[in-house]
């Protein structure tokens, strides 16, 4: 059997930097774990409209469609900000997502114990925390039509979009939050506006329909988005998995993702249907951009993009352990007070730089055979 195959699209700014790390972690499961992966590398966002005069080529769309998995690191920068919107860094990205058909958003909100202090709540309510939420990432009211700003004829105007879901698009990702919940803690929990929207109804109505039907085993609760986003902060161990539609999974996410602690530890995933081979259409990436501020100084924290190649582990290569085993190894870094900047504070002593971080988790893998 051929090995699997990634593409890793470092992007811009601080991007290549954690993907080094990341790329030093590939190589430790080839040499260490069996696990070897066939790497390519290609171009993304302000390099590649750099080098080609727009932010993806079709060169390196046609790669992604053909590899197992995408790993990104991030677009953007202040130098494209001028660009025209059709060429800026993020329609690089947009284009991966849109033509990669990548439907369902995995964001994890995780804390790890030695960062329950930099929760912005109380340590006892967030300690333990492992919850996902599965945001529906190709429709709703960011795509619907019709949209724009209008004339009033009264001299005023009018903003319009469109929240609009199908049943297509409500089952297929209703699908992908109870199959995870079968790997998780069996429970999910669905939140929209049924009280005051339609499609609010129809994703009520559809998302019961695909448990009664296929997932009766899975236990399913439904929530409306506003009373979700007081409970996340109010009890959020309460959650295992939240499926939502994409304007209020991509407000509950961050809202979510933030009760741990820092951007740099946040890690995504986005998945579409299964290719042939049966793997379901994936790119990795962290939740954070390219970090201007930063770039170039050795200060990135590389975690969120290494628990992003975690998460590729256990949903595009059915590697659960070593995800665990990661997973783990990060853990056991930050408990070992090992620490980037940007989770520390003021008069904490000398942080690790991006390599030294990388090399102490490679260590703790190491460590963990
Ligand atoms: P950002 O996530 O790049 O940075 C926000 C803050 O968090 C900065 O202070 C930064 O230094 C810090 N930070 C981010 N990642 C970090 C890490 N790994 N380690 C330590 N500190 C980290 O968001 P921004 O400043 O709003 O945007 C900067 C650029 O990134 C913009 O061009 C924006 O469009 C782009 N962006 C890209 C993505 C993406 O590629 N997915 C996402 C968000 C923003």
């Amino acid at each position: 059997m051929s090995n699997p195959t990634l593409l890793i699209l470092a992007g811009d700014g601080i991007g290549p930097e954690v993907m080094t790390e990341v790329r030093k972690v590939i190589d430790w499961f080839g040499a260490k774990r069996d696990l070897v992966f066939d790497v390519s590398e290609d171009l993304v966002g302000g390099v590649a409209y750099d080098a080609h005069g727009k932010p993806l080529s079709d060169e390196t769309m046609a790669k992604a469609m053909a590899v197992d998995a995408v790993l990104l690191g991030a677009v953007g920068g202040p130098k494209y900000d001028e660009l025209d919107f059709s060429v800026k860094p993020e329609r690089g990205l947009l284009r991966l997502r849109k033509e990669m058909d990548l439907f369902s958003n995995l964001r994890p909100a995780q804390c790890f114990d030695a960062l329950a202090d930099f929760s912005s709540l109380k340590k006892e309510i967030v300690t333990g925390l492992d919850i996902m939420i599965v945001r529906e990432l190709t429709s709703g009211v960011y795509f619907g039509e019709p949209r724009g700003i209008i004339d009033d004829n009264e001299g005023g105007r009018i903003g319009v979009n469109t929240q609009r879901y199908t049943t297509n698009e409500i089952r297929r990702v209703a699908r992908s939050a109870f199959e995870l919940a079968k790997k998780r803690g069996n429970k999910v929990c669905s939140m929209e506006k049924a009280n005051v929207m339609e499609s609010g109804i129809l994703w009520r109505e559809e998302v019961q329909w695909v448990h009664d039907v296929e997932y009766p085993e899975v236990e399913l609760s439904h929530m409306y988005a506003d009373n979700g986003a007081m409970q996340l902060v109010r009890m959020p161990k309460q959650f295992d998995v939240i499926v939502t539609d994409n304007l209020f999974g991509d407000i509950l996410s961050d809202c979510a993702a933030m009760l741990t602690g820092s951007l740099g530890m946040l890690p995504s995933a986005s998945l579409g249907a299964p290719m042939e081979n049966g793997r379901p259409r994936a790119m990795y990436e962290p939740v954070h951009g390219s970090a201007p501020d930063i770039t170039g100084k050795g200060l990135a924290n590389p975690c969120a993009s290494i628990l992003s190649f975690a998460m590729a582990l256990r949903y595009s290569f059915d590697q659960g352990d070593e995800a665990t085993r990661l997973e783990a190894a990060v853990e056991t870094v930050l408990a070992d007070g090992v620490r980037t900047a940007d989770l520390m504070q003021a008069g904490d002593g000398t942080p690790a730089s991006t390599t030294e971080m990388g090399d102490a988790v490679l260590a703790a893998l190491e460590a963990s055979l």
